[in-house]
């Protein structure tokens, strides 16, 4: 593709969706010619799609080529069908798996499921593109599958980080030590990996876990370097964090909606709402790729609440809290008084220390990090053990 203005015009041209949706927002093609003014474009969310679709089998007017030139077409949760157009890769998870150290030699135990959903053909196709040996393992078959880890010297594994885990454990369980297992290398996606889950396959089973974000609609859209600080934004996609509300552009830091755009010319997702938040960082990373990279998927955007026009998330409130060790639960409640959004932090202190100042503190502390000016309320022990980080007490009747 030679330039976003010819993908642009081709999308519109071809694909009677992308047409209908710049018709309805007074666009052109002409309009949109560099990666800034793609923000004029309307997102298109996974509920637009799936209705899409309904009204207009198989592909709801994206899909740009006949339906016999497909390689596959899969079948994901919506129903909504997702294409496999033309090429070798068609993902572009090659890179992804590149960056994790999988490469000709490598024979992959593939334990993501094969069938409706793409997400076990994906890797299938980028391993097999790289050289590599697959093993179509799909999902579940623990015994077996460990057999099939000592049986045909496995060196690498895709799939979800819990299975990892069940199959290795599985394997001390049967006896087996790490000489009897040759796997070293892992790819995860598809569930939150925590840093200890990591530490712990690598310093127990000697297996290093790397991790990528992409979803079935788009395919691979990040992926983590060696230096597994945050996710490099893929080759083939323009990524945006955008106000879920209002689909504007965010600056770098401040957390939005991952939206997509894939320069697919056979499937032209343009401005595509994952629904997930997350936020960019322009901080070089020292293994020297260029470009922004997503510090991670924080949760999703729904679970956010505006109060006094800015988003505040569930995870703000953990991150934040994380910075006071003598504090063992804190809780954001949105409330209104006259009309004005009001935020109160409630913060349980550890029992037993000193909490003077931690009010004061806290207060300082919430309008530098979080951007609020808030109440703060000391409550008594265990009144947030079971509660929610952030509540939404405003009433909208
Ligand atoms: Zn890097």
């Amino acid at each position: 593709m030679s330039s976003l203005h010819e993908f642009i015009r081709a999308a519109y041209e071809q694909a009677p969706a992308i047409r209908e949706k710049f018709l309805s927002a007074g666009l052109q093609p002409s309009d949109i010619r560099t990666v800034s003014d793609l923000g004029r474009v309307p997102v298109t969310r996974k509920d637009e799609l799936a209705k899409r679709q309904r009204s207009n089998l198989p592909f709801g007017g994206f899909l740009t080529l006949p339906v016999d030139r497909l390689q596959r077409i899969f079948i994901s949760p919506g129903p909504i069908y997702d294409p496999q157009g033309p090429g070798a890769d068609y993902w572009r998870w090659g890179q992804a798996l590149t960056a994790a150290g999988f490469t000709r030699g490598d024979i992959v135990q593939n334990t993501f499921s094969y069938h409706l959903t793409p997400a076990g053909m994906m890797f299938d196709d980028a391993l097999r593109h790289l050289g590599c040996t697959v093993i179509p393992a799909g999902v579940g078959n623990t015994e077996l599958q460990v057999q099939i880890l000592r049986e045909l010297g496995v060196t690498g594994y895709v799939g979800v980080p819990s299975f990892l885990y069940t199959l290795l454990q599985k394997s001390r369980e049967l006896g087996l030590s790490r000489q009897d297992i040759r796997l070293c290398k892992a790819w995860v996606a598809a569930e939150k990996l925590s840093e200890d889950l990591r530490a712990l396959l690598a310093r127990d089973f000697g297996v290093e876990v790397y991790q990528g974000y992409g979803t079935a609609d788009l395919g691979c859209v990040a992926f983590e370097c060696p230096e597994r600080r945050g996710f490099h934004l893929a080759d083939g996609v323009i990524v945006e964090i955008v106000d879920p509300e209002s689909g504007r552009s965010l600056a770098a830091g401040q957390p939005g909606e991952v939206v997509v755009t894939v320069l697919e010319p056979s499937y032209p997702l343009l401005r595509f709402g994952t629904g997930d938040l997350g936020a960019l960082t322009d901080v070089p990373c020292p293994c020297g790729r260029p470009g922004p990279r997503l510090t991670g998927i924080l949760g999703r955007t729904m679970d956010g609440v505006k109060v006094k026009g800015l988003f505040l998330y569930p995870h703000q409130i953990s991150d934040f809290q994380a910075r006071f060790p003598e504090i063992k639960h804190c809780q954001a409640v949105v409330s209104q008084e006259d009309f004005r959004d009001v935020l109160t932090l409630r913060v349980e202190p550890v029992l037993g220390v000193p909490v003077d100042d931690l009010a004061a503190r806290v207060q300082r502390e919430a309008k530098e990090v979080l951007r609020f000016t808030c109440r703060v309320e000391l409550v008594p022990p265990g009144t947030l053990a079971n509660e929610k980080l952030l509540i939404d007490a405003r009433n909208w009747d």
